[in-house]
């Protein structure tokens, strides 16, 4: 049996690994068939009394482990917890790879990589441009290797998508010195735009060759521009700090205040760092929560109120500008925790856009779509509500390099 063939049926494992949780989705490959996610779970609270659990495809809780108080689990002891629940439930199918989500490629890697000493030493090299997630994406990475050395595992990159982007998109105005260390835009969500962009064609054939702007509005939230489904231009740039209000971190922000807030409020670097990423956005404006349904439920609060309206007011600016960087708007796409579950807030948005040509349907956004307006897409423009699903982008490119390493072996 060839490579190729022989790594066609078993087991995937996909992780996506942040600081302070782990996200897990185990798929189950059988030959010519797409992978089928059979469980999915997370370990939450990592650093303290971490909480497991996982969940069969139907929703019904098949496993779930609490550390006791007082106890500071890290990423290593998370993912024996994961090894020693996954391990009977193979039931004699091998674990073919692991596949995961890496926020940064940087210039040189626009593709899933198969991962070796080479690749991983480069990875790691770029934690400097993603401090706050990109070592916590690569210590699974070590860990799987020290203890399943010949686990293929395979790195997809939230960067990739945005990687063609044009220079005069990609480029700050900053000398070229600085330009060329690597500060510029890189673009994140990538893997969920990817699917998005995957899924266009059976929505509607309008939408595949044309322009749209898709809104991934979760925890973390940016707009992408897609011309034919490539990236034009997207919201988030250097870092997953810029673009839109999120729900605990600002969005593009005046380079000016940081210095304000290092000089004049005698913030060191690092507190800084920690108030735009975790105490601004939704929370920060807020002051109550950076759950938009918490926000939704107590929004008669004039504070409450106000967070809202600028989160909302920050989409449809942001909307503007990349319609401009398309040359006009076919469609917009909302995904994510918000985008495929605030009504309140796609409606918000779309009234926003009513300049742009979209007529809101207001009975259909209540179901959540999936079409939002009225018209016939193919002559409007046209709103859409697409779950996206980011663990199966990740098992496709692990299956894709698993079978390129098959037909080069
Ligand atoms: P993450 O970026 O962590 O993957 P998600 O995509 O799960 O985040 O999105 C989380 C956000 O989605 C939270 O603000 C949450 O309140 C919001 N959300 C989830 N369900 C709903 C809902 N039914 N209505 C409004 N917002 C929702």
């Amino acid at each position: 049996m060839s490579g190729a063939a022989s790594l066609q049926q078993g087991l995937l494992l996909v992780l996506n690994a942040g600081s302070s949780s782990i996200k897990f989705s185990v798929f189950d490959v059988q030959a010519g068939q797409a992978p089928a996610e059979c469980f999915h779970g997370k370990i939450e609270g990592l650093g303290g009394a971490a909480y497991f659990i996982a969940k069969a495809a139907d929703g019904a809780v098949v496993g779930e482990h609490r550390w006791a108080k007082g106890a500071s689990v890290d990423h290593q002891q998370a993912l024996v917890q994961l090894s020693e629940w996954l391990s009977p439930r193979l039931e004699g199918r091998p674990l073919l790879a692991c596949g995961h989500r890496v926020v940064h490629g940087g210039r040189d890697y626009a593709a899933p990589v198969l991962i070796d000493d080479k690749v991983l030493a480069d990875l790691e090299a770029l934690c400097p441009l993603a401090p706050l997630h990109q070592p916590h994406n690569l210590s699974p990475i070590r860990a799987i290797r020290e203890h399943l050395p010949n686990l293929p595992q395979v790195a997809c990159f939230d960067t990739a998508f945005h990687h063609d982007q044009a220079e005069v998109v990609a480029q700050f105005a900053l000398p070229q010195s600085v330009t060329q260390a690597g500060v510029r835009r890189y673009g994140f969500h990538g893997l969920s735009y990817e699917y998005i962009a995957s899924v266009l064609p059976r929505l509607h054939p309008r939408l595949a060759a044309g322009r749209v702007v898709v809104a991934h509005l979760g925890n973390g939230a940016s707009l992408c521009a897609m011309q034919g489904g490539r990236s034009v231009a997207s919201t988030m740039g250097f870092s997953a700090l810029d673009g839109l209000a999120m729900g605990t971190r600002c969005g593009t922000l005046d380079a000016g205040v940081v210095f304000h807030l290092l000089r004049e409020l005698k913030l060191t670097p690092e507190q800084a760092e920690h108030m735009l990423y975790h105490d601004s956005g939704l929370l920060g404006m807020s002051g109550v929560s950076n759950d938009m349904r918490e926000l939704r439920a107590r929004a008669d609060e004039p504070q409450v109120r106000l967070a809202l309206d600028i989160y909302v007011h920050r989409i449809v600016r942001e909307i503007g500008s990349m319609a401009a960087a398309l040359g006009g708007l076919d469609a917009l796409i909302f995904t994510a925790g918000i985008g495929e579950n605030g009504v309140a807030t796609r409606a918000e948005v779309l009234e926003g856009c009513r300049w742009l040509g979209f007529k809101p349907d207001a009975a259909r956004n209540a179901q959540n779509g999936p079409c939002l307006t009225e018209g016939d897409p193919a002559l409007v423009p046209s709103a859409w509500v697409v779950p996206t699903d980011e663990e199966g982008m990740l098992a496709r490119h692990v299956l894709e390099v698993l079978a390129a390493r098959g037909a080069s072996n």
